[in-house]
């Protein structure tokens, strides 16, 4: 592949029906990655197939509920199949949000968003490490938060698995190095997506969110989903470990 093509390469986008997946899943095969994604809901998962196969991108998927451990076991041994026991790029882009006080998580909302955000991509890490190693050429990006980077009014049941995300970030970065596998994190601040489109109707939510933004608006998926393209390209291949905050200044942002 060319340093800024993804040309020849295997990709897995966990997420990719809706959102910064979704996106990511389309900048992917549009840069010539061959893209393999999943979603809960297959009629929705059909629509993207189909619309993708008109587009000429080349992108197949499966159902699968990521916070299922079985579910992750039998994802990662279809993508196996389909890409020959090989992926140069795995994109941990699946998560979920419960926003309550502290005092009022139960244990199911706690456990619901542990094995959904930090579950899920620790063990599709642990199932992927060996066709990354096959590829002699391998890529992981999380999709954080910011909500991991600074304290936020995320919820902090999120905020903890989006910061566990970049402390492993940095570890496997280390570990996984002698495999040729980077290990890279994307924390963006607020994009417009289904799962945060309830919060940013509110027009007084919406205010508070741009008035600590300096660029003075929030993010789209494709702001985002350039940077994960890019951290998987040869040309970024002296990069691992890093976090990397898409979010109009926000974390800078001091007191302007
Ligand atoms: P969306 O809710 O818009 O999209 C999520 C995608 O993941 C959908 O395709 C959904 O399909 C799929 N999905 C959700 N849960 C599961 C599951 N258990 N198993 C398999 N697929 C699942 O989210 P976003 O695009 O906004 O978020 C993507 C990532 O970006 C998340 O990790 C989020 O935390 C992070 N992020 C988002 C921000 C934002 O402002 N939007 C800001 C910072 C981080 P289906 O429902 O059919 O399963």
């Amino acid at each position: 592949a060319g340093r800024w093509s993804l040309e020849g390469m295997t990709a897995l986008v966990t997420g990719g029906t809706r959102g910064i997946g979704n996106a990511v899943v389309e900048e992917l095969a549009e840069l010539g990655a061959v893209v393999y994604t999943c979603s809960r809901k297959e009629s929705e998962l059909n629509d993207c197939l189909k619309k993708w196969e008109g587009l000429g991108l080349r992108v197949s998927g499966s159902i699968c509920d990521l916070s299922v451990r079985e579910q992750r076991v039998d994802l990662i041994q279809k993508v196996s199949s389909v890409f020959d026991g090989k992926l140069n790029i795995l994109i941990n882009n699946v998560g979920t949000n419960i926003r309550k006080p502290t005092v009022d998580y139960s244990e199911e909302d706690y456990s619901f968003i542990m094995k959904t955000n930090f579950d899920a991509a620790f063990h599709i890490c642990q199932l992927a490490h060996p066709l990354l190693k096959a590829s002699g050429n391998g890529s992981i990006v999380f999709i954080s938060s910011v909500a991991g980077v600074v304290a936020i009014s995320s919820g902090v049941i999120y905020a903890a698995t989006k910061a566990a995300m970049n402390q492993i970030t940095k570890n496997l970065a280390c570990e996984w190095a002698k495999d040729n596998i980077r290990i890279n994190s994307v924390s963006p601040w607020y994009i417009k997506t289904s799962l945060v489109n309830h919060l940013l109707e509110k027009e007084n939510f919406l205010n508070s969110v741009v008035s600590r933004t300096p660029l003075n608006r929030v993010g789209e998926a494709e702001e985002v989903s350039s940077l994960v393209a890019f951290l998987c390209m040869p040309c970024a291949s002296y990069i691992t470990g890093q976090i990397i905050s898409v979010d109009g200044g926000m974390t800078v942002n001091g007191f302007y």
